[in-house]
């Protein structure tokens, strides 16, 4: 008898949901069941849900499966900090990694196996472009953690390029923010870009979420040297498109920096970003270069982000610098799987 490749049901909508419980001949309210058990209690098998009967579940079974799958390899930095590996439905390989820190919880998901981007500093650019995740392999990084229940924070920081991956990830978003799924606050997801400009307008409109625009650099030629994307997309006219949107209330608008020693941290590019930040309401996080093997970047000194830190603040324009978390496993590189994709021993790099 052929195989039947089973369609995931984490990741389809309600509306969705009522499709296939129709097609099975299945109640209709069956549907709000299926949501709760997939988004709300986080099943793993048709078992589990005890409310559809045996016959129902079994039919289901026949045709479907629930979509939650392990992560097949975990890496735990001496920080409490977990670098995940999980399999796609595809059969890539993609990370995840949990960030814990006093009152928070943070999970840094991935949202493309490789990247079209190839920022120079980022071991993920460095893979290439090998597909986009679906909403079932982007939910699955939260469903399937050990820790999912402790999550407070979901941000798109992961390998890939998120609003190049749009479609995935605002169903992924409105499913955890779904009053049927975890009914999450907006507030609790940030997606970050590196400004892919007509994705952004639609994220904007169609979400609420949280967003981080990677910036690195405020001199168009210097960010098109380590951000290639800079040259379809200038980071002039996205922050011009941002300009157009309301970030005063609830939705939060930040922009990352990583500081490159001599690279991007001297006194004109702290007036760079004065500049060009002026009057938006926003954030700038400053983070640390953690070392990625074979780019020749390298961090800056601690007091000179304190100074850029001090200056930009001075200036109006609100900055952190991030805590720099898990160094000891590469997290936020893409280095595992990397690695994993190309069938290469972690322990020999
Ligand atoms: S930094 Fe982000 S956008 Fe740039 S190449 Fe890496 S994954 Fe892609």
């Amino acid at each position: 008898m052929e195989d039947v490749v089973k369609q995931p049901l984490l990741g389809l909508t309600l509306n969705e949901l009522k499709t296939v419980v129709t097609e099975e001949g299945m109640p209709a309210f069956a549907a709000k069941q299926l949501a709760q058990w997939l988004y709300v209690r986080g099943a793993r098998s048709f078992g589990e849900m005890t409310d559809l009967s045996v016959h129902n579940r079994e039919k289901l079974a026949q045709r479907y499966e629930v979509g939650i799958s392990d992560p097949v390899e975990q890496q735990r930095s001496t920080d409490g900090t977990v670098k995940y590996l999980f399999r796609t439905q595809a059969g890539d390989f993609v990370e995840t990694v949990y960030i814990p820190e006093d009152e928070r919880a943070t999970l840094c998901v991935s949202s493309q196996v490789g990247c079209r981007m190839r920022c120079a500093f980022c071991m993920t650019g460095k893979q290439g472009f090998s597909g986009n995740l679906t909403a079932c392999d982007i939910l699955n990084q939260i469903y399937a953690l050990p820790q999912r229940g402790t999550l407070t924070n979901v941000v798109f920081m992961g390998q890939g390029e998120p609003l190049d991956n749009l479609d995935n990830v605002l169903r992924a978003c409105s499913l955890l923010t779904a009053g049927y799924g975890l009914a999450w606050s907006p507030k609790r997801i940030t997606v970050s870009t590196v400004g892919l400009r007509k994705s952004l307008e639609r994220f904007l409109d169609e979400s609420e979420c949280h967003v981080a625009i990677s910036l690195h650099n405020a001199f168009a030629e210097q960010r098109a040297a380590i951000m290639p994307a800079e040259k379809a997309f200038p980071i002039e006219e996205v922050v011009a498109t941002l300009r157009r949107y309301d970030f005063s209330h609830q939705r939060r608008l930040s922009f990352e920096y990583i500081v490159f020693g001599g690279v991007n941290d001297s006194v004109a590019h702290v007036k760079a970003l004065v500049r060009l930040l002026s009057g938006l309401e926003c954030r700038v996080n400053l983070i640390r270069f953690h070392q990625v093997p074979n780019v020749e970047l390298h961090g800056a000194d601690e007091a000179v982000m304190e100074r850029m830190r001090d200056y930009l603040t001075s200036h109006g324009v609100f900055t952190t610098i991030r805590a720099s978390r898990g160094e000891d496993i590469l997290a936020a590189c893409g280095l595992l799987s990397t690695a994993k994709q190309q069938g290469i021993n972690i322990d020999k790099i």
